[in-house]
C-alpha cells in the first residue's frame, strides 16, 4: 500500500491480521447479507442482530484484500452496541468520506470515525475504494433487511 502513511498502515495492518468481531450469528435472529466486489476478489458476510433499536451484534464473514477485511473489522467496532439510528450516522460519514455519493445533508456535527479515518488514504487510490466500502455497502443492505 505504497503512498499510505505509516501510521494508517499500522492500523489497518492490525485490523487485518487481529480482525475484530469474526464469526456468523444464527439467523433468525440476526439477519446476514452478502457482499462482493469482484474487482478484487473479496467477499463480506455481514451478520447483524439489531434488538429493541439497539445493534446488539454484529459479525462478519469473509475473505479478501487487507483493506476489505481490515475496514470490515473496524466497521464492527464502529457500530456494535449503537442505535440503529446512530449506525446509519457512522455508514453515512463513512461513505462521504470516501467520496460516495450520501442521502441528505451532512450533519452539523462531525461524525468521529476513530480507527476508520486510516482508510481515508484508499480514496487516492479509485480501485480499491470498492474493496474499502464492500463491509459498508454490504452492512448497508443488512440494515435495510431489519427495517424492512
Ligand atoms: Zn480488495
Amino acid at each position: 500500500m505504497p503512498g499510505l502513511e505509516d501510521l494508517y498502515r499500522e492500523i489497518i495492518l492490525d485490523h487485518y491480521r487481529s480482525p475484530r468481531n469474526r464469526g456468523s450469528l444464527e439467523t433468525p435472529p440476526a439477519v446476514v447479507a452478502q457482499g462482493h466486489n469482484p474487482l478484487c476478489g473479496d467477499e463480506i458476510q455481514v451478520y447483524l442482530l439489531v434488538e429493541n433499536g439497539v445493534v446488539a451484534d454484529v459479525k462478519v464473514g469473509g475473505q479478501g484484500c487487507s483493506i476489505s477485511q481490515s475496514s470490515a473489522s473496524m466497521m464492527t467496532q464502529a457500530i456494535k452496541g449503537k442505535p440503529l439510528p446512530e449506525a446509519q450516522r457512522v455508514l453515512d460519514a463513512f461513505r462521504r468520506m470516501m467520496g460516495l455519493e450520501v442521502d441528505g445533508d451532512a450533519p452539523d456535527e462531525p461524525v468521529k470515525l476513530g480507527d476508520l479515518e486510516a482508510l481515508q488514504g484508499v480514496v487516492k487510490f479509485p480501485v480499491r475504494i470498492k474493496c474499502a466500502t464492500l463491509a459498508w455497502t454490504t452492512l448497508a443492505q443488512a440494515i435495510d433487511e431489519v427495517t424492512a
